[in-house]
Formats: C-alpha cells, sequence, structure tokens
C-alpha cells in the first residue's frame, strides 16, 4: 500500500469550456488545509474563472464579507506596502508608515484593523485611543523595533547635555518613550534637520541614521547597531548581477539598506519616494531595492513599466503573516486588540505627535 493509499485524499477539480477554449485547474491534497491554504486556492480558482469571463460570487466570497463587516461596524482597513497583494486589495488606505500613522490619527471609524506588524498597530492606538485597534496577526513583529538598549540611551544622555533621542518608527512602544522625536524614512532628514539639537543619537536602524547623518552634516549624528534583516541583506555584490541582467533600469533603494548599496543607487527613498519616483520617471524599467510587497502598487500604478527585484530573498516573513481570512477572523470576532498603557500611552505620544508637527 503506498502513501496515497493510506492518507485520506481529497481534491479540487475545476474544468472550463467555452467555445473552443478550455481549461482545468486541479488542486489535491492529502492533509487538513488550513484556512491560508484553502483561501489561497480558491482565489486561484477564482482567477481562472474570471480569465473565461465567468462570475465568482459564492465562491470568492471573503473580500465581500469583510467589506460588509467594514461597513457594519464602521471599520477601516489600513494596509502597509509591504503585506501581501490581495491584503492590500480590500484596504481603505495603503501606505507607509508615515501615512498610515497620520490616517489612523485622523479616522473617525470605531475599529481600525492594521494590516502590518505590531509597531504599526501600537503607534495607531498611541495617536488614537479611542479606538480598537485590532492585529490580523498578533505575532507579526518587526526585528529592528526591539534593537535598541535603552540602558545605552540613558547614557547617551548623560554624555550629550543637549542630546536628541531620535527614534524610527519602527520602534517598540517602550523605546518611544524614551526618545524626543519619532521619524519615518519620509521624514528623517527633514525633521533631524529642524531640530534645534546638534548632538543626535538616531535608534534603532543603524542605516537609515548614517544615511540622515550624510544628508545632515552640520550635525554629530550617533548611529545605533540596529537593522532591517531584509534589506541589510541586499549587498553590492547583487546590485551589480541585477543591472548586469537588466542594464536598462534605473536602481530605486530604501534607506535601510547599506551604504555600499545606497552608493549604486539612482534614486533612494521611503517605499512611497520610490512609487512616486518610478510613476514619474521617463524609465520602463527600474530594479527595486526594498520588500517585495511594493510591486503590487508600482505595477498598478505603472502597468507598462517593468520592475525587477535584486534578490530572491526580499520578502518580510511577518508582513507576510497577514492574510484575508485573518482579515475576516479579527473583523468578525474583533479579537488581537492592541492594548497600551495609560502611562506608556501617555510618553510615547509625545515624540510621536512631535514627528507629526514637525513634518508638516
Ligand atoms: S521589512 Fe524590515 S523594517 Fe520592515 S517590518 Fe520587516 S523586518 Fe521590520
Amino acid at each position: 500500500m503506498n502513501d496515497s493509499e493510506k492518507s485520506p485524499h481529497c481534491g479540487l477539480f475545476l474544468y472550463i469550456r467555452r467555445g473552443d477554449a478550455q481549461d482545468c485547474f486541479t488542486e489535491n491534497f492529502t492533509t487538513v488545509l488550513s484556512d491560508d491554504k484553502l483561501g489561497a486556492i480558491i482565489r486561484q480558482m477564482e482567477k481562472v474563472i474570471k480569465s473565461y469571463g465567468g462570475k465568482t460570487e459564492g465562491i470568492m466570497s471573503i473580500t465581500e464579507q469583510i467589506k460588509q463587516i467594514k461597513d457594519d461596524k464602521n471599520a477601516i482597513i489600513l494596509a502597509h506596502y509591504y503585506v501581501a497583494d490581495e491584503v492590500q486589495e480590500v484596504a481603505d488606505y495603503i501606505g507607509d508608515s508615515y501615512y498610515l500613522s497620520k490616517v489612523a490619527k485622523g479616522t473617525d471609524a470605531d475599529i481600525i484593523v492594521f494590516c502590518g506588524v505590531s509597531f504599526m498597530g501600537e503607534s495607531a492606538a498611541i495617536l488614537n485611543p479611542g479606538k480598537k485597534v485590532l492585529m490580523p496577526d498578533a505575532q507579526a513583529d518587526c526585528a529592528m523595533a526591539h534593537m535598541a538598549d535603552l540602558e545605552k540611551i540613558a547614557k547617551m544622555r548623560e554624555k550629550y547635555e543637549d542630546l536628541a533621542v531620535v527614534c524610527y518608527i519602527n520602534s517598540t512602544a517602550e523605546m518611544k518613550t524614551y526618545s524626543d522625536v519619532c521619524v519615518t524614512s519620509a521624514n528623517a532628514v527633514k525633521i533631524v534637520k529642524n531640530l534645534p539639537n546638534q548632538n543626535i543619537y538616531f535608534i534603532p536602524d543603524g542605516n537609515l541614521g548614517r544615511y540622515v547623518a550624510e544628508q545632515v552634516p552640520e550635525k554629530n549624528i550617533i548611529l545605533n547597531d540596529g537593522y532591517c534583516p531584509i534589506h541589510a541583506a541586499m549587498t553590492r555584490k547583487s546590485v551589480l548581477e541585477a543591472k548586469k541582467r537588466h542594464p536598462k533600469a534605473k536602481f530605486l533603494v530604501h534607506p535601510e539598506c547599506t551604504k555600499e548599496v545606497l552608493a549604486e543607487a539612482d534614486y533612494i527613498g521611503s517605499t512611497s519616494g520610490i512609487i512616486e519616483f518610478a510613476t514619474k520617471d521617463a524609465g520602463e524599467e527600474f530594479i527595486i531595492g526594498t520588500e517585495t510587497g511594493v510591486f503590487h502598487e508600482l505595477k498598478k500604478r505603472n502597468p507598462g513599466k517593468k520592475f525587477y527585484t535584486l534578490t530572491e530573498n526580499q520578502t518580510c516573513r511577518d508582513m507576510k503573516l497577514v492574510t484575508l481570512e485573518k482579515v475576516l477572523d479579527v473583523l468578525k470576532n474583533e479579537t488581537n486588540q492592541v492594548t497600551v498603557t495609560d502611562k506608556l500611552r501617555e510618553r510615547a505620544l509625545v515624540p510621536l505627535n512631535r514627528m507629526l508637527e514637525l513634518a508638516k
């Protein structure tokens, strides 16, 4: 008896015939399917049906359910550019951390479903405490958000009397409470330039800190050794190889990458900056040095242009933990609510509000 005979064996089979055209789609499985896997199969089947001009109501009901519950509960969905394409598609607002934090602060919705990682949900809960902020996956976290030493911050403050601790928004709420102002990659240079302080301790991202230091040479910017594992893994060698493969392409990169990678760039900027640049630029091919989720918006806005990855490994595992099924689940059951104590909120709100003020 072989393995398939021993195991329970199920499958889905879809056969479509229209005129002379025909197609079939099969999916076999021998184990119980997770919701995520089942959702992915259903979406694939929906694409096949739609490609033949068919209607898929009743099969692909998950997005409809999400929309319905969202309306019933006065909820909004915010999605970072790094989450999966289909999650971006159900979102009311898609953007980078700076844009989404402004939306979170200004919304009059009762529920905010934040499709991103934990520091984003925390920031939304801090900026708009009257709202229920729900995370589709409570485990989705940003490794870099934890990469700063609170004792070291205290020592720096002792050493430099006029020190400003500038905290990248990709940080825990606790880290923000030790900071004077938050920044995002879209506004870091502007804010650091405008601060009255001469000495700046930039946490947690050393790469973004170094990039800001180069743009603001008149200040003493002390760097921390935190980094984003996805952006820091991109190498100069991989840039040169990608340029060889696509000699006409411009290289657009996020400042979380290393100095050597940034040195090869035609444009350096936040995710929204990269999207803007590619959309306005006359070029038709671009190599993109940031997380792959951004390709969805790039392709949507620029259907005639070509976008290439730098390496095969440009995906943030945590961002991809957010799925449509989990969005539906938290909307239905109102689970995974972000909670921040009043004390933490009051202290973390100061640098976040200062960022929104200084970035105007
Ligand atoms: S891509 Fe990097 S900075 Fe962004 S959430 Fe993932 S680990 Fe954090």
